[in-house]
């Protein structure tokens, strides 16, 4: 985190969050930032971007690409800049003191925002140039940003007379309010929950790890003794896959099933009050949906065309569940004498069937993932891919002395963008894994800039006793994470909007699910995949059952994500005041992904966080849609080869180059050279056959 001065001495008038500064590679001046830089850079951004956007709309000229639309991103780019920063480092590295900034920060960017979608004049001149472009002297991609600059206006509210968009300003302002309160009852009503037992004999089954968190938490939740536990996943996964005791996973789940449902934190009201204002969001600028809506800027065409792929996969995938959950309620009888599997059964008796048939579980593959060897093996794989090398910089500034830095370089030698890698846990960080961006690539008020990205992860950290060593799912999560990054360092757009990962949110996983398909591949393990003592190789025997896990208990994995996807579109694509007893609604439209017996008390809904208080509403789907096409793009390296030269350089040009430049429909299938098919998934998923 930057570091804290004293208020007492004066602030020089350099700000090193705005000023050009002379830190090599073009790299951001951690060095030199501080807490107290934030706010008067923001204030200053603002203002200087006023100024501009105020000329912008009074220019005497008439409306061209370059005077309106251009000109509106160069105007706002400072303002981004500083936000990229402060985003940035409120995942990768904050404080308290750091996060409260955000009281000021968050109104300030939102007020700029409205400021520039609500301002006439400004829409004037992009309408103009948008009705002018397609006979214009516009290229391709000058066309684009405008088309998309044009409907960021329309979406905003721009075609409103005066009171749309006083409603429009009062639901976004509701909306701010509902949502983060959404999750913090979410949140509350999960830390409300714990269950601490002095009882030995409920543990059994439990892995010693999670017995000995359990002892730790018991401790600081002052009890002299005993073990407690939380609904938070690190403590609840354990129990649910291990635990031999049947009514210590009911528990749990029947708790799960029932966070902010009801009592203190009940979210129903606050849901059924977000969902009616996205319809009413909707509705106001023309749409019959919020799901309409959201699709204007998806690569999915309409709620019709989702609903037909997912049925797809579906009918695929339903033989294979009925016969995947006969075998298991079999197995469950005849090992435990359990007469109806319940939801707390599933992942208790499915983790013992996949033991008994793999023989090998993901935590004794350690040893061949350290995690030196897995990130220069991901290095190695994008060398051999797409010709790019990273060697690790020790002049540039670092926010945290945890992070490295590496310069990527284009096989020509030209620099391509910095990436920053904070791959072990921190209290000062966020503990999820994702990647972002200090910068974008892309023009920005006539320079070229080059794109500076970082990937913030939790993995298992080192020990006094040994190096850290990854499980082969965390190697996964890197390769995920590592994909995103290539998606934004190989982008060759000349606007810094339209530059990767700035795409269609159904089709932003692309570019990050398809190298997890990497660390399945023999040929690729074999580059990194060693032990880390003895420095033998990960055997074939072992290399192949880990891609075969893939299609263990598909059909059920499958079918039980319908729960999810089926709950968010029956929200978002109809009009929710119909909707009458959450859960019984429920209870008819996930149907067919609810393999097991209903529970009493739970509701999926009031604990919902992705589709009500995140991106997800009406989008829940998008990860399965990215699925099926890193599925299918990922086919054509299979067959050609997975360091094909030839495949590996129309993925590069025709997608991660790509950014926003074209639809992602017309990305995909200049690589692929048809339309996306689920068929891929689904056979990867063993549940069509090769
Ligand atoms: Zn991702």
């Amino acid at each position: 985190m930057p570091r804290s001065r004293s208020p007492l001495l004066p602030s020089t008038p350099h700000s090193p969050l705005l000023d050009p500064t002379d830190t090599p590679h073009g790299a951001i001046p951690f060095d030199r930032i501080e807490l107290q830089h934030f706010i008067p850079a923001l204030d200053r951004a603002i203002t200087e971007a006023n100024e501009l956007l105020d000329s912008v709309a009074a220019n005497p000229e008439p409306p061209t690409f370059e005077n309106s639309v251009q000109a509106l991103g160069d105007a706002s780019d400072k303002v981004g800049r500083v936000l990229a920063v402060y985003f940035g480092l409120m995942g990768a590295e904050s404080n308290d003191e750091f996060k409260a900034l955000i009281q000021t920060i968050g109104p300030k960017s939102s007020e700029f925002s409205s400021r520039v979608s609500f301002d006439p004049d400004l829409f004037r001149r992009v309408d103009a140039v948008h009705k002018e472009a397609a006979s214009s002297s516009m290229n391709a991609e000058q066309r684009r940003l405008t088309e998309l600059t044009h409907r960021d206006f329309v979406l905003s509210g721009a075609l409103l007379d005066d009171a749309g968009k006083a409603r429009l300003q009062e639901i976004a302002a509701e909306l701010s309010q509902l949502q983060p309160k959404f999750s913090q009852n979410v949140l509350n009503s999960t830390n409300a929950f714990l269950y601490h037992t002095n009882d030995e004999d409920e543990l059994a089954g439990l892995p010693e790890a999670a017995i000995e968190a359990a002892a730790h938490r018991a401790k600081a939740r002052e009890y002299d003794s005993g073990w407690a536990f939380t609904l938070q996943d690190p403590s609840l996964t354990p129990i649910l896959q291990y635990a031999e005791s049947r009514a210590l996973r009911e528990k749990m789940v029947r708790a799960k099933g029932a966070i902010a449902f009801g009592g203190e934190y009940d979210n129903t009201r606050i849901l059924r009050r977000i969902a009616t204002l996205f319809h009413e969001r909707a509705n106001l600028l023309g749409f019959a949906t919020h799901a309409e809506l959201e699709l204007e800027e998806r690569m999915a065409d309409s709620v019709d065309s989702i609903r037909a792929f997912l049925d797809r996969i579906y009918e695929s995938a339903e033989p294979a569940s009925v016969k995947e959950l006969d075998d298991l309620i079999e197995y469950a009888r005849r090992v435990d004498g359990i007469d109806e599997l319940q939801r707390w059964d599933y992942a208790y008796y499915s983790r013992r069937v996949k033991e008994e048939i793999y023989d090998f579980n993901e935590d004794s593959l350690r040893p061949y993932f350290k995690a030196e060897s897995a990130i220069s093996g991901l290095f190695s794989i994008a060398g051999r891919l797409y010709g790019i090398e990273f060697r690790q910089l020790d002049d540039v500034p670092l926010y945290h002395s945890d992070v490295s830095a590496y310069g990527v370089f284009d096989e020509n030698g030209e620099e391509l963008g910095l990436l920053y890698l904070d791959l072990f846990p921190r209290e000062t960080k966020s503990g999820a894994a994702f990647t972002g961006r200090w910068r974008g690539q892309g023009l920005r008020n006539g320079e070229m800039q080059t794109p500076l990205l970082f990937i913030v992860a939790n993995l298992t950290p080192a020990t006094p006793e040994r190096p850290a060593l990854l499980t082969p799912g965390e190697v996964g999560i890197l390769f995920h994470e590592f994909g995103h990054a290539l998606h934004a360092l190989l982008s060759k757009c000349t606007y810094s909007a339209l530059a990767s990962p700035n795409v269609y949110w159904d089709f932003v996983e692309l570019p990050s699910q398809i190298m997890e398909n990497w660390v399945r591949e023999p040929e690729a393990l074999d580059l990194f995949a060693k032990h880390y003592e003895t420095g033998e190789s990960l055997s074939d025997e072992l290399a192949r059952k880990l891609k075969d896990t893939m299609k263990f208990h598909a059909g059920i994995r499958t079918i039980r994500r319908f729960a999810q996807e089926d709950l968010d579109l029956a929200w978002f694509a109809s009009d929710p005041r119909g909707i009458d007893e959450i859960v019984l609604f429920e209870k008819e439209v996930t149907r067919r992904g609810s393999l097991f017996p209903d529970v009493p008390g739970s509701c999926l809904s009031t604990s919902f966080e992705h589709i009500f208080a995140a991106n997800y509403s009406a989008g829940y789907y998008s990860y399965r849609w990215a699925e099926a096409l890193e599925a299918d793009a990922f086919s054509r390296f299979q067959d050609e080869g997975i360091f094909n030269q030839e495949v590996a350089a129309s993925f590069r040009d025709n997608i991660l180059a790509q950014g926003n430049k074209k639809e992602p429909m017309v990305l995909f299938e200049r690589f692929r050279g048809r339309k996306p098919d689920a068929d891929a998934l689904l056979r990867r998923l063993g549940l069509i056959a090769d």
